[in-house]
């Protein structure tokens, strides 16, 4: 908190700051009521609002002349509340439909239900573990068994019992310790030693929890390595690529996915892209706590678009719902879908 020297170079960069206007909406007015918070101000609606709306996208950590860490300043402010009780009901909800069903939409039916296509044919054992995650097998199937069909050509699996990997509750300040054992468990049970992941979400915390004992790899960068062995045709399409927050400005995976779609189609960027694109709105909490705010967010994503467009590719579900919802004309896909149309 102290390293912000509140210089407001921040300000030109927060989408949410711009887009709500309130100095408390962005990173340099979060640090100081953060700052005010250890001091003992009394948390109130405003103050749960101006802390829980960063989608924790990274622009103003990346920016930062100063060298200050604002999500690191706020998540943990939010896991002060938290342990406090001060949470909103939206988080409340969140919670208990994570600790109740294991997924994140507390959806009560069976997250493998999608794998019916490939009974039997499942390994109990191997090198690689494709992790599902909850979006994607509660609400985007199809895009999952696109994935699978691509990843089924090498040595892959899917963990037994896979449960959240709880990026939704680490970002808006809860504990789950109890999610990163158990699915560390099932890993040592399939006996794999690489998580390929596709969501960005699910990568940056599986890599946070896990990368001691596992490989993470994003499943742009495990194709990219393996084009050769996939027979792969040349698609008459142009299409634009997102770029997740979680995945790139976290994680630094840029290029691996357009390495992968200009191996079958062309490419045409959004205005702003790589280390300096926008969020989708979706991150950190504010879909769920937000939606609002954070539909207005994609929209702006949205406008990014350039036209002569045959899809708007993402790698991440969050980014896919949010894109889609927040009323994409372009037709929004997983960059695996698109490698699995260059396999037909
Ligand atoms: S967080 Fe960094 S960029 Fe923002 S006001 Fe503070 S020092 Fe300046
Ligand atoms: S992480 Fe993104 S949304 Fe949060 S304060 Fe920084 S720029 Fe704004």
């Amino acid at each position: 908190m102290l390293k912000c020297v509140r210089c407001g170079a921040c300000r030109s960069v927060c989408p949410v700051l711009e887009e709500v206007g309130w100095e408390s909406a962005g990173a340099r007015g979060r640090m100081l009521v953060a700052h005010g918070i250890l001091q003992g101000l009394d948390v109130d609606d405003g103050v749960l609002e101006s802390i829980n709306t960063c989608m924790t996208c990274g622009m103003c950590k990346q920016m930062c002349p100063a060298g200050a860490d604002p999500i690191d300043v706020i998540e943990n402010t939010r896991h002060k509340l938290v342990m406090n009780g001060n949470i909103t009901t939206a988080l409340e909800k969140l919670h208990e439909r994570i600790n109740g069903t294991g997924n994140s939409l507390g959806d009560v039916s069976d997250r493998r239900a999608w794998l019916d296509k490939y009974t039997g044919s499942i390994k109990e054992t191997a090198e690689y573990v494709y992790f599902v995650g909850c979006l994607g097998a509660y609400r985007y199937p199809e895009s999952l068994i696109a994935i699978f069909d691509v990843l089924s050509h090498f040595d892959v699996t899917i963990l037994p019992d896979e449960v959240c990997c709880g990026s939704p509750l680490i970002r808006t300040g809860f504990n789950v310790d109890e999610n990163i054992a158990h699915n560390a468990d099932q890993m040592r049970k399939v006996g794999a030693h690489t998580i390929i992941t596709s969501c960005a979400g699910c990568h940056n915390t599986l890599t946070e929890s896990h990368s001691d004992e596992f490989e993470v790899v994003h499943v742009s960068e495990f194709l990219v390595e393996r084009l050769s062995e996939l027979e792969l045709k040349r698609l008459d399409l142009t299409v634009t690529y997102h770029d997740a927050c979680h995945l790139g400005r976290w994680r630094g995976v840029f290029d691996a996915p357009r390495k992968v779609i200009e191996a079958v189609c062309d490419l045409k960027e959004m205005k702003t892209n790589r280390e300096n694109a926008r969020c989708c709105g979706g991150g950190g909490g504010v879909r769920t706590g937000y939606s609002d705010l954070s539909l207005a967010l994609a929209k702006k994503r949205l406008e990014e678009v350039p036209d002569g467009i045959d899809y708007l590719i993402t790698s991440c579900p969050l980014c896919t719902k949010n894109l889609i919802e927040g009323g994409s004309d372009t037709d929004v896909i997983d960059l695996v879908e698109l490698v699995r149309l260059a396999m037909e």
